[in-house]
């Protein structure tokens, strides 16, 4: 693998882990950062409880296998919401009210009263830079802890996507540098996934940069191939994945299979 900026992701709720909520939030933050060429290398979940925050933080950040950790959850206005206390514990640093927060809660409606729980989304841990929020009230925050980054976005959905899009991705792209990322599909029929093991094998140990990934569906649609490559030359790898096709392509006829469809994915 090439030497790349890693990423984990934290994600934080009760409903997470009581299956009243999909992980929809980890699913959209590993999907966009695979597609720039960055690599997630791990992601937890963990309850809205103080010790569980700092644990899993202070786990990770021992750890110092990625250069950016991405919170989700917990940074609204009611009681529960306490990522940036356990952020701030875990790093041993004091929370106070940031004055650039405050702005950007008064400047999403001036009208709305100022109450403690409005106030409490502007109580950040030192040191950390409030990200704006372009669909909600509570800003985003970045701070940096020695060779880490670490970023906290709020649980709902639509705000996760909009600071993603607007500020944690151009960051993280701009930290990790050119890299791509380029995959090729291929749909297999007529053949049983232990038949095709042996083809993706031989295929994998003649190129092992690209990547090979069966995906069964069931009987009636076949078997999806996912061949990627993260890489600094999207022109080469594409020739890579394309010469790969080929030849699961051609290992798939000589067993008797039959191809349905084959392509490069254009990702953006
Ligand atoms: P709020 O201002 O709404 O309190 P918040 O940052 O505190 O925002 P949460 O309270 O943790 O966020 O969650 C808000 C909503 O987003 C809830 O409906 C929750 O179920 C949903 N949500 C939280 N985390 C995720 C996630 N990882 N994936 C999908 N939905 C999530
Ligand atoms: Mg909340």
């Amino acid at each position: 693998m090439v030497d790349q900026t890693g990423v984990e992701i934290i994600s934080i709720g009760n409903e997470l882990l009581n299956g009243r909520t999909v992980n929809t939030n980890l699913t959209l933050i590993c999907k966009k950062l695979t597609i720039s060429g960055v690599n997630v290398l791990r992601a937890y979940t963990v309850r809205d409880e103080l010790k569980e925050i700092v644990d899993v933080l202070r786990f990770v950040l021992e750890q110092k296998t990625s250069s950016w950790i991405i919170t989700s959850g917990g940074l609204g206005p009611t009681h529960d919401d306490i990522t940036l206390q356990g952020v701030a514990l875990a790093l041993g640093r004091k929370i106070s009210l940031n004055e650039k927060a405050l702005e950007m809660i008064r400047g999403r409606n001036a009208e709305l009263i100022l109450t403690d729980a409005r106030r409490k989304m502007a109580f950040l841990p030192e040191g950390a830079t409030p990200l704006k929020n372009p669909v909600g009230m509570a800003p985003a925050v970045y701070l940096r802890e020695s060779e880490t980054n670490i970023i906290c976005l709020p649980g709902v959905p639509q705000e996760l996507e909009a600071i993603a899009e607007e500020s944690v991705l151009p960051m993280i792209k701009r930290d990790a540098g050119d890299f791509f990322f380029v995959e090729g599909i291929l749909w297999v029929q007529g053949l049983l996934e232990a038949d095709l093991a042996p083809i993706i094998l031989e295929v994998f140990r003649e190129r092992p940069e690209v990547y090979i990934k069966s995906h069964p569906k069931g009987e009636e649609f076949g078997i999806e191939l996912s061949l990627t490559v993260t890489t600094r030359h999207p022109d080469s790898s594409r020739e890579l994945v394309s010469k790969s096709l080929d030849e699961i392509s051609t290992r798939v006829l000589q067993a008797s299979g039959s191809i349905s469809s084959r392509r490069i994915v254009n990702h953006k």
